[in-house]
Formats: structure tokens, C-alpha cells, sequence
């Protein structure tokens, strides 16, 4: 079987086979506290310390909707261009589980509070692509077990107990690894921008199941194995690229795939089956008697539409179209939105707006980027600000100082946060545009090589750097290059 992650089709030994990806994704709500319960929500705290009595499930107690939690499910639909639901409702999901103190999770089977959006992925050749979403509907997360933390004893935390997840389910639109991927980062970033979820894969607040089935092109869906939780980009494209193959095999072997639960081990880089499928009455759902249908006010739900901050493909267009940018420096600029925000801070301190934008851009991206990667710093710690990173900018666009001199500059900067104007009058950094010191350097470098002056002529073009390089020596870098190229070239035509 060959194939590579970003190509749709696998060559099996019956011919091609084309995989199929939906996938059910749970995002975690972005909120102080819980979705029925003021119990707080803070990552990694002492074990059970983060749990009411409604999240242990004690008798009588009663669920009461966090209104925020709402709000943050309803600005995720707007976010993803979906439906709102005025109408919802919660059901209760009845399993047992020692995480699981109620005995069912609370959760919205038969009316999501969003019905069906999309968002659109860039593919690598730069043509987007529409992954539909089916629903997004809110839920309550459940306790963490421990078995390994004692030989005969497994240990209980609750404080996850009742958390607000997001479950995002997408249709099986997607085709391989790489858009599965590519729709995971898209949705991230468009949570991130919303600050419904943190998106955090680590902290597991952001988590996908995968079902993957395996066709023929043009046949009907397949039967899909659901690959649960996988945290990390990098083991969803390989426990995708496993499971593919898994199922070629089967098939072409004349089997059948069996619908069910896998689970990925990232040591072993295989799934392997964790349950078989229930299907859904095996949870007995049934709407939750404590809570009432949840009615959302239309014109609220408009107000938080007005609300929504520019989300990433907006600003993608706009930084094209405003700043002259490429579609990758767009991208790599709105990746985050508090780059693209250091960004347009940067911009308002521009002096040339024509071509500073595409300058400081390229900026940014280059050492910029490079010394915030360096110490591990995000931009919001960065020792820079953009009104200086701007001004360095500026003193390269009005031929301040070379782009090589402001490299140096930059370091500087960095390391002391004086303002570039200050470093370059300090450090006497001043470009040299004035002519005829320029062409005093030439005529003394050209006497002191006549030789190579010669050969140069005779056709040894190669030399001309090492011409350019001794003027710039002697002038301590500080010679404005396109003029002493342009000068050089007209003495050593002489
Ligand atoms: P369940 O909870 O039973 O897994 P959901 O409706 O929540 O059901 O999720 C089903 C997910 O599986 C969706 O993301 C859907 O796109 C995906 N899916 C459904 N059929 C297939 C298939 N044949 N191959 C791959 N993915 C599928
Ligand atoms: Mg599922």
C-alpha cells in the first residue's frame, strides 16, 4: 500500500480506497465555573477540591444553567456560521461509571443548542475547502479515574466533574490526515479568537473522537471505528494513516469492519479496540426532568452576533487586501490574534504606509519571530513593542539605516528596549547616502586591487562582490548597498 498523508486515495491491493473522517469534537467551555453548578473550573488544582454537591450528585441537589456557558455555545455557532437554536433542551445520558457520580450525564441528544454550520480549511495547493459541522450541542464533562496510583486501589479526582464541553460534530467531509488536521487547527483558532475554549490539547480542553471508514471512490459510506480522545495533531494523523490501513486489510482480506470504540496508544502507534459501539438506547436518553427546555431571546442572540470579534478569515481577506501581505505571511499573522493585534498596533506607528506594512510583516516573521522562538517567549512577553519594531521599520524606509545595520540594531533593541532612533544616534549606526564619500571609498579600494581591477575586466565577474565587501568595510557597513553597487558598477566601467 502506498501513500502519503495529504493525498486522498490509497493504493490497496484490490485498487484505490478513499478514507472517510467525521469527527465529534469536545471542546471545553471557556468559564470560571461549571455549566450547573459555581464549583470552579481551574486547570490542575488539589484533587477534589472543585467539586459542589451538585457535581457529586448528592440527593436533592438540583442543576441551575450557567447563563455565561450559554453565551459562550452561542457565539461558537455564530462562530462557525451555524443555526441557533431558540429552542433546546437537555437530556439526560444514563451509563454507569465510577467518574460518573450521578449515574448519567447531562447532555443534549435530541435538540442542540446550535443545528448545522461549516468552516472553510485552505488546502495546501490554496484552494479552500467546506467542512459542513451537523450540530453543536453543550454537555457536562465527567470525573478523571486513576489506576495507577496504587496497586489495588483506583483513585477518583471530581474536579473535571461537570465542566462545560462543546461538543462539535462535524460530517464525514473530510478525506485524509491532512484535513483533518487543517479543520482541527482551523476550529481551534476560530475558538481561540471567540475565547469560548482555550483550545489547550494538552490540558485536554480541546479533544477529538475519529470515525474512520474506508470505501471504494463513488461507493456508498463504509462502517466507521470510532478512534476516542486522541490529544495531539500529531497522533490523529497517525492513528488516522494506522486505522486506514487496518481496515484495507480487513476488507480486502473479505471481512467486514466492525463498528466500535479504538482506542489509540501513541507508544505502540496502533488503535486497538476499546468497546464494542453501543448504540444510542443503550443510554436510555431521556429529556432531564430538573432542567427546563432552554428558550433563547432572538434579539440577544443578535446582540452577541454584532459582538463577535473579526474572526480569522475576515482578517486573513483584510490583511491581504489593506496590507499587501501573501496569503502564507496572512496566515502565519493571524494564526493568533494577538499577533495580528501586535501587528496593527505596529502599523498605526508606520510613517510609510505604503511599504512599510509588507516591511514589517517580513519583520516580524524574520527575527522577530526568530528571538521570541529563541527564549520561548509568547508575543504578549515580548521585550519588544510594535511601536518599536514599527519605528525600526521607519528608519529602514527613510534610508536611516540598511537592512543589514538594522539586523544589529534589532538586537539591540531586544536586549535593552531603547528606542532604535536612540541606538542608531548612540552607536553612530547613520547609513552613508551621500555620494561622493561613497565614491572617495571606491576609487581608493579600486587602487588598492588594480590587479584584480583587471581581471574583473577581462571578465571574472564573480569579483564584484568582493569589491562591494571592501567598500562596506571600510565604510563600517553603514554605506547604503544599492548605492555603492550602483556607484561601483559606474567606476569599474570607467
Ligand atoms: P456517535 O455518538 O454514535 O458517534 P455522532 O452522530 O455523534 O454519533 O457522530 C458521528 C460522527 O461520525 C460524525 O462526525 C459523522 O460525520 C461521523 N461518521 C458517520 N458515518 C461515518 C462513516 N461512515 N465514516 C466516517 N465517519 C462517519
Ligand atoms: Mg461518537
Amino acid at each position: 500500500m502506498s501513500h502519503d498523508s495529504s493525498s486522498s486515495l490509497i493504493e490497496g491491493r484490490t485498487g484505490l480506497w478513499e478514507i472517510v473522517i467525521g469527527l465529534e469534537v469536545h471542546a471545553q467551555v471557556t468559564s470560571l465555573s461549571k455549566l450547573f453548578s459555581g464549583a470552579s473550573t481551574a486547570f490542575a488544582g488539589e484533587p477534589n477540591a472543585q467539586v459542589s454537591l451538585v457535581d457529586a450528585a448528592f440527593p436533592g441537589m438540583l442543576p441551575v444553567l450557567n447563563q455565561f456557558c450559554v453565551e459562550q455555545a452561542v457565539k461558537t455557532g455564530l462562530g462557525i456560521n451555524a443555526e441557533i437554536n431558540l429552542v433546546s433542551q437537555f437530556d439526560r445520558k444514563n451509563y454507569f461509571y465510577a467518574d460518573l457520580p450521578s449515574g448519567y450525564q447531562i447532555s443534549q441528544l435530541y435538540h442542540p443548542i446550535v443545528g448545522q454550520g461549516y468552516l472553510d480549511i485552505d488546502l495546501e495547493d490554496g484552494s479552500q475547502k467546506r467542512i459542513n459541522i451537523t450540530r453543536l450541542h453543550l454537555e457536562q464533562d465527567a470525573g478523571k479515574s486513576f489506576h495507577d496510583q496504587h496497586p489495588k486501589k483506583s483513585y477518583i479526582d471530581l474536579n473535571r466533574c461537570g465542566v462545560a464541553l462543546m461538543e462539535i460534530v462535524s460530517e464525514p467531509d473530510l478525506r485524509n490526515a491532512d484535513e483533518t488536521v487543517r479543520y482541527l487547527k482551523k476550529l481551534r483558532m476560530i475558538l481561540r479568537y471567540l475565547k469560548t475554549c482555550d483550545g489547550n490539547m494538552d490540558e485536554g480542553s480541546m479533544r477529538a473522537d475519529i470515525n474512520v471508514s474506508m470505501r471504494k471512490p463513488g461507493s456508498a459510506l463504509g462502517t466507521r471505528a470510532e478512534i476516542k480522545n486522541v490529544n495531539s495533531f500529531r497522533f490523529i494523523q497517525q492513528a488516522i494513516e494506522y486505522e486506514a490501513h487496518r481496515q484495507i486489510e480487513i476488507l480486502e482480506d473479505g471481512g467486514t469492519v466492525v463498528q466500535e470504540t479504538r482506542l489509540y496508544d501513541p507508544t505502540k502507534g496502533e488503535t486497538r479496540s476499546m468497546r464494542g459501539k453501543e448504540d444510542a438506547h443503550d443510554y436510555r436518553y431521556f429529556p432531564d426532568p430538573d432542567l427546563l427546555p432552554l428558550v433563547l431571546d432572538k434579539n440577544w442572540v443578535e446582540t452577541l452576533r454584532k459582538g463577535l470579534p473579526e474572526l480569522p478569515d475576515a482578517k486573513k481577506s483584510r490583511f491581504i487586501e489593506t496590507y499587501h501581505l501573501t496569503p502564507y505571511e496572512a496566515d502565519v499573522i493571524i494564526s493568533e490574534e494577538a499577533l495580528a493585534d501586535f501587528y496593527e498596533t505596529g502599523i498605526n506607528s508606520l510613517k510609510n504606509k505604503q511599504t512599510g506594512p509588507k516591511l514589517l510583516a517580513t519583520w516580524m516573521m524574520g527575527d522577530f519571530f526568530a528571538a521570541l522562538n529563541r527564549e520561548n517567549k509568547a508575543i504578549e512577553d515580548s521585550p519588544v513593542s510594535a511601536a518599536h519594531l514599527a519605528e525600526l521599520v521607519n528608519l529602514i524606509n527613510d534610508d536611516t539605516i540598511s537592512g543589514k545595520i538594522a539586523k544589529d540594531v534589532f538586537i539591540t533593541l531586544w536586549e535593552t528596549q531603547k528606542s532604535p532612533a536612540s541606538i542608531v544616534e548612540e552607536k553612530g549606526l547613520l547609513q552613508i547616502t551621500d555620494t561622493s564619500a561613497i565614491e572617495a571609498v571606491i576609487k581608493r579600494v579600486l587602487q588598492e586591487n588594480e590587479t584584480m581591477v583587471q581581471e574583473y575586466k577581462s571578465g571574472k565577474d564573480k569579483l564584484f562582490g568582493f569589491f562591494v565587501g571592501q567598500v562596506m568595510k571600510h565604510m563600517q557597513g553603514k554605506a547604503k548597498p544599492e548605492m555603492v553597487n550602483d556607484l561601483l558598477k559606474q567606476a569599474l566601467l570607467d
